[in-house]
């Protein structure tokens, strides 16, 4: 179900420094994601999002970022994709991820993108003239597998295609990598799904890969998983309740080790395990033209 809603504001100032992806604001232009992964964390309590599979579409988002983005005074990272995946198949009819990259672009500020689909594509020209200043699109990759991809993930394009939108990207020069994170417990914590990520993301081109070695589960997220880990893989739901109980972080069992696979990989391949980030700055009146980032 899609609804048209007015939202207040569109974009939020992210309070705390953010050393992943340096963010300086935050930007969601739907609420709910069609992409439905079975661990989604926006699923949580403390969002208050009533129902996450009716997606709300924030009809008045491109005034309002028309509006407010030429009066800020501190250029910084303009983040797509906290909440909601901004090129879930709804973008396809409303475009507004593709038209508020127009206005950034018009403003010159940087963006990062996190997605799990290759529609980003379609906006590659944009981003190519976004990357002047700063633009780093990162794709979540939990699983090489696409099989247990359909299952986790069933609405979103398969890792397959999410490595070729990649490889697209970073042929035309624009930053790109993935975050592999969750890494869910018992059914993607292995080290040969760890060393195939790695290994098809160096063949995509991709920069960096940023880890984690398990997932979050809070009231909400945790009920709505454990129902389909019940449907999917029965006899789970049971093994987790075992290990990690009401527990909000629930690390991979052996993650020291396949970390060290990891980054004994990660070395040997040259990629890095952080994103170069831009680095806020105060605009003036010629800042438009540094293309800036460390
Ligand atoms: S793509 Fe991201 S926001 Fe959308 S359901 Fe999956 S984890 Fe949640």
């Amino acid at each position: 179900m899609i609804e048209e809603i007015t939202a207040k504001t569109i974009l939020n100032h992210v309070k705390q420094p953010d050393p992943w992806f340096g963010l300086k604001y935050n930007m969601n232009l739907y609420r709910g994601c069609q992409h439905q992964c079975i661990y989604c964390d926006s699923r949580s309590d403390c969002y208050q999002i009533e129902d996450f599979a009716k997606i709300q579409v924030k009809i008045n988002a491109l005034d309002l970022l028309e509006d407010v983005l030429p009066r800020k005074r501190m250029r910084g990272t303009i983040g797509f994709g906290s909440m909601n995946d901004p090129y879930m198949p709804v973008e396809r009819e409303y475009q507004l991820t593709g038209k508020a990259l127009e206005i950034i672009s018009n403003n010159k500020f940087p963006v990062h993108i996190l997605t799990k689909s290759d529609l980003v594509l379609r906006d590659i020209d944009l981003l190519k003239d976004i990357s002047r200043v700063y633009a780093a699109i990162s794709f979540t990759i939990t699983t090489a597998d696409d099989d247990l991809a359909r299952k986790l993930e069933p609405g979103a394009p398969l890792p397959s295609a999410r490595f070729r939108a990649m490889g697209k990207l970073a042929e035309v020069g624009i930053l790109t990598g993935v975050t592999m994170m969750p890494m869910l417990p018992f059914l993607e914590d292995s080290e040969q799904n760890i060393l195939q990520i790695v290994s098809w993301a160096q063949n995509s081109g991709a920069t960096y890969i940023i880890p984690s070695f398990g997932v979050s589960l809070r009231p909400g997220s945790r009920e709505y998983y454990y129902h389909k880990l019940e449907k999917l893989f029965p006899g789970l739901k049971e093994k987790y309740i075992n290990k990690y109980g009401d527990q909000y972080q629930c690390s991979v069992p052996r993650w020291r080790e396949l970390n060290k696979a990891f980054q004994e990989e990660i070395h040997r391949t040259g990629i890095k395990t952080r994103i170069p980030v831009f680095e806020p700055e105060k605009r003036t009146k010629n800042t438009n033209q540094i293309p800036l980032f460390e």
